[in-house]
């Protein structure tokens, strides 16, 4: 690279660490959380191409990458510390490292969450972010939010709103069009998701399960309900959903809403006594948090799938025709 790895780590990702023991520069990062928590660990990796589109705003990218990784550790209700970061660049493009880093730090430093090291060569554009939160540690076990404490009764819940990513990956796609204001919107859905960390921490001690929704609602639903041994019912028509969205086809607004991926929201289960809770932890934490089924005992015939119904109760089954139609 032109530009040397040591002189590009100093210039661009290099600065003086706040509450991390140890920063950039040595073998080892140092973290040291506080007594009587735990540390909470997750890693995502952004592959050109399969995670963005290369033609992507690289201030845009660099919070993305950050985002979807400070994501897990809301679902887990976690405090963010630290993370580290991998990076594989073509070339040192220096007009690309300043706007990445730029949209990389200005979230790190908005969630409070430090670079404290990584790994830099020259490759195909990849980026593989570690973060390191912290979530209590109480005497009846961990008070990390997981996706295995769903019980029948509790009610399910999804925070912001949903699909906006696919509708934006379908206009890019060349299925769907938008108008420019419309479009600019649900594009700033997908390079620009907002991680929902206080909500996260605000729900610890009244959720039963949590995921962050990253695969689309479906399918994150399935991995709570696999894990919690559990059914759920799905109210189709409670989904909450941009103004924008509402104004597409029926058949778009579920696809993009049950099975979109990208959304960065959470989902999570309450027992209906903390209903009042949730409701003020949304409201503390400025996200709308809307109640959109339940969950059931798991029936043999559903396995991990959950039931659809429409606002009136009727079954609804419409997610293969309209996966045909947008298939790629
Ligand atoms: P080592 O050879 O011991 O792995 P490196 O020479 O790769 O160390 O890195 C030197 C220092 O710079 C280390 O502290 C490492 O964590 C940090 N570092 C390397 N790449 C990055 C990066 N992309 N972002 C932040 N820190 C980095
Ligand atoms: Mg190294």
């Amino acid at each position: 690279m032109s530009l040397g790895e040591f002189d590009l780590i100093a210039r661009y990702f290099d600065r003086p660490v706040r509450r991390s023991a140890l920063g950039i520069g040595d073998d080892c990062a140092l973290l040291t959380p506080q007594p009587g928590m735990q540390l909470a660990v997750s890693c995502d990796m952004l592959v050109e191409g399969r995670h963005f589109l290369s033609t992507v705003d690289p201030e845009r990218l660099g919070h993305k990458a950050l985002a979807v990784n400070l994501s897990d550790l809301a679902a887990c209700g976690a405090e963010p510390l630290a993370f580290t970061l991998a990076l594989a660049l073509p070339q040192a493009d220096e007009a690309f490292l300043a706007a990445f880093s730029r949209g990389l730090l200005t979230l790190a430093d908005a969630s409070g969450c430090e670079l404290i090291g990584g790994d830099t060569t020259r490759g195909p554009l990849n980026i593989c972010i570690s973060v390191f939160g912290q979530v209590p540690l109480r005497a009846t076990g961990t008070g990390a939010l997981l996706r295995s404490g769903a019980r029948p009764g509790d009610d399910l819940y999804v925070s912001g709103t949903l699909g906006d990513a696919r509708l934006a990956l379908e206009v890019f796609r060349g299925t769907v069009w938008l108008d420019g204001s419309s479009f600019d919107a649900v594009r700033k859905a997908m390079e620009l998701p907002q991680p929902r960390i206080s909500l996260g921490m605000g729900l610890r001690g009244l959720v039963s399960s949590a995921i962050d929704v990253s695969d689309g609602l479906l399918g994150d639903l399935a991995h709570v309900l696999q894990r919690s041994g559990v059914g759920a019912v799905v109210e189709v028509d409670s989904l909450p959903l941009s103004e924008v969205m509402r104004s597409q086809p029926l058949s778009l607004q579920r696809l993009c809403a049950l099975s979109g991926g990208d959304d960065y929201e959470l989902l999570f289960t309450a027992p209906a006594e903390h209903a009042a809770g949730v409701a003020a932890a949304g409201a503390a934490a400025g996200v709308a948090v809307t109640r959109i089924g339940r969950i059931t005992e798991r029936s043999d015939a559903g396995g991990a799938r959950p039931r659809l119904v429409d606002a009136q109760g009727r079954p609804v089954d419409h997610l293969e025709r309209s996966f045909d139609h947008f298939r790629t």
